[in-house]
């Protein structure tokens, strides 16, 4: 048995190979959304519509109103690595766009569905075009997978369907519908408060109610209030720190020592792109606990911009985790605000209850 002579070593098909890297991206429902939203915010779109069927799984439509694409990159767009943001490796340095891998479009177009109709302005109509594994694809058997002219407004429509179609195992990992689409308002929520002066509005296919709609022109409080609640709304305090010596800009708002419940709640946007980071989220906590009785947590909304050349945010393919230079100096810097802010606020309310 042990003398058994090795296998042969061999390449797996670019195909399989596709489905794994797009598998890496794109883990759940929101994971696709969350690209989209970003791509249409890039494209300067001041509105963003999102139609969601079974959670994500059977459609994801977002529709905007931006630039819109060239005809003429329709053919390529889906590609691997094929990008409007980024063109020497130099650029990765001073980039400023959200996702620039140009990687999202081709990893949907080998897991789903993916049909996109687009319009530019200087275009008389719009375009559609069907894409699979990275190409374009035919509509219908037997017709030409060219795209085709038709009516439609300025800007793009991204419609994603059936996802995971072929990703069996993939399939499996979604128990409710519900869940995934709780995450994917969960990320809408977000990039609504983030973005001012974009409409965000998402529904379920076929339900005439909104699961969200901000207007255009409303403030970030206002869209905290309409997605949290007025009993964050009423209690945020807004703050502001940058330190040029770590390259670093933050500000946000953050509910007062009057307000707690039992989970931190933390919108974390980090050069504009809604991130996650451990660390930012602990001594945040750490911070408030001097402020708020034993258990209680509370809510921010924190938008760090930092210089693009410390920030890391492609170590991790999802790109959900983000590291940077300085990291504890600059935590350290934030938290030392909100703790003086938080101080004020307490002296403020205590001074004019006693006089
Ligand atoms: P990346 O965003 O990293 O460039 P993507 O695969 O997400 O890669 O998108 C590829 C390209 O397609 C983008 O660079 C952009 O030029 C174009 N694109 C994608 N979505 C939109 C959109 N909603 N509006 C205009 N252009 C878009
Ligand atoms: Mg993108």
């Amino acid at each position: 048995i042990a003398s058994q002579a090795p296998k042969r070593i061999k390449a797996l098909d670019q195909d399989v190979v596709n489905k794994i890297a797009a598998g890496e991206i794109i883990v759940a429902p929101v994971h696709a959304l969350k690209e989209l939203i970003e791509n249409a915010v890039d494209a300067g779109s001041t509105s963003l519509e999102i139609v969601v069927k079974d959670g994500g799984l059977k459609l994801l439509q977002i529709t905007d109103n931006g630039h819109g694409i060239n005809k003429d990159d329709l053919p390529i767009l889906c590609e691997r690595f094929t990008t409007s943001k980024l063109k020497a490796f130099e650029d990765l340095s001073s980039i400023s766009t959200y996702g620039f891998r140009g990687e999202a479009l081709a990893s949907i177009s080998h897991i789903a569905h993916l049909t996109i109709t687009t319009k530019t302005a200087d275009s008389s109509c719009a375009w559609r075009a069907h894409y699979a594994d990275g190409k374009l694809a035919l509509a219908k058997p037997g017709k030409s997978a060219d795209p085709k002219p038709t009516a439609g407004r300025g800007g793009t429509q991204i419609t994603v369907e059936d996802l995971f179609y072929n990703v069996l195992s993939r399939q499996k990992a979604f128990r409710s519908p519900s869940e995934e689409y709780a995450k994917i308002l969960d990320v809408i929520g977000r990039y609504a408060v983030h973005c001012t002066g974009v409409a965000f509005s998402c529904k379920k296919h076929g339900d005439s109610a909104m699961g969200i709609s901000t207007p255009s022109n409303a403030s970030t409080v206002d869209c905290i209030r309409q997605i949290h609640g007025s009993a964050v709304a009423n209690e945020l305090i807004n703050f502001e720190v940058s330190d040029d010596k770590w390259g670093f800009k933050a500000s946000g708002w953050t509910t007062s020592a009057n307000y707690h419940v039992k989970k931190t709640t933390i919108l974390l946007f980090i050069n504009h792109r809604a991130v996650e980071s451990s660390a930012i989220k602990k001594a945040i906590e750490q911070t408030y606990s001097a402020f708020l009785p034993k258990g209680g947590h509370p809510f921010i909304y924190l938008s760090l911009d930092i210089d693009p050349q410390r920030v890391d945010v492609n170590v991790h393919p999802t790109k959900r985790e983000v590291y940077f230079l300085n990291e504890d100096e600059i935590i350290e810097s934030i938290c030392a605000e909100i703790s003086t802010r938080l101080s004020q606020v307490d002296t403020s309310r205590a001074f004019t209850t006693q006089s």
